[in-house]
């Protein structure tokens, strides 16, 4: 049966996703944190629309995608099909898609410059549609990565939400690959306090323990639920 043959391909998503809903509620209870407290964004980049149906079948509906191409091909159907399924920016924002995001996805985790800011701004006000955003910060200071400096987090968060009325609700960050990412956790977890925020997107598959241990309310899990991804070149 045809059926039998998609539930079969898709069975590690159900066992990984198993496996890591565990580790994360083991996380938060070693975290002294309630269970249910830390949002797992899957991030289902390079997968096809029926590997992510999978997990959205099993009642999953936190996604995460990083280029907005690509999310548009498969998530206006997956969107119909799963009600209340909830999409999460996590990649780049070029100002000239900005339209095409704020139509798309339900939360913009990259929020990086003054002008991304209030190009998102107006297409808000234009459409009607306000989306939670998170200020992107670079704490690594890596000079290829994307997001704000961390010393200019704060105020940038500030003017976000007074000068463009941006609904900033937490910040995000993506740790240099090569270092302990915990003391980069636990920076933008203070930053994030001082601005006021209480949503904080941190940690990944290899890492995402030690980020709820530091206070992550969403980690973002790609490889981890759905296996690894073919190479891909960045635009
Ligand atoms: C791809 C990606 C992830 C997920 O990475 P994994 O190591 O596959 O879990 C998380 N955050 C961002 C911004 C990504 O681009």
């Amino acid at each position: 049966m045809e059926q039998d043959v998609t539930d079969q391909s898709h069975e590690d998503v159900a066992l990984n996703y198993r496996e890591v809903c565990q580790k994360v509620a083991e996380a938060e209870a070693e975290a002294g944190r309630p269970t249910g407290s830390v949002a797992l964004v899957a991030v289902s980049k390079t997968h096809g629309a029926e590997r992510i149906a999978a997990l959205a079948e099993l009642g999953h509906r936190l996604f995460g995608e990083n280029r907005v191409q690509e999310a548009a091909e498969k998530f206006p159907r997956l969107k119909e099909r799963f009600p209340g399924l909830t999409l999460h920016l996590i990649g780049p924002l070029q100002s000239n898609k900005v339209r095409d995001a704020v139509a798309l996805f339900d939360v913009i985790e990259t929020v990086d410059r003054a002008k991304l800011a209030a190009g998102l701004a107006e297409e808000m006000v234009r459409t009607g549609r306000r989306l939670p955003c998170y200020i992107q910060v670079n704490v690594g200071r890596e000079p290829q990565k994307a997001g704000i400096d961390p010393d200019r987090a704060a105020d940038f968060s500030a003017e976000c939400r007074e000068r463009w009325q941006l609904p900033v609700a937490g910040m995000m960050c993506i740790p240099p690959a090569a270092d302990d990412p915990r003391s980069y956790f636990e920076m933008l977890a203070k930053i994030a306090d001082g601005a006021g925020l209480t949503v904080r997107s941190m940690g990944m598959s290899g890492d995402f323990p030690s980020a709820i241990a530091a206070g992550a309310t969403h980690v973002r899990v790609g490889t981890a639920l759905f296996g690894r991804r073919p190479p891909v070149t960045l635009a």
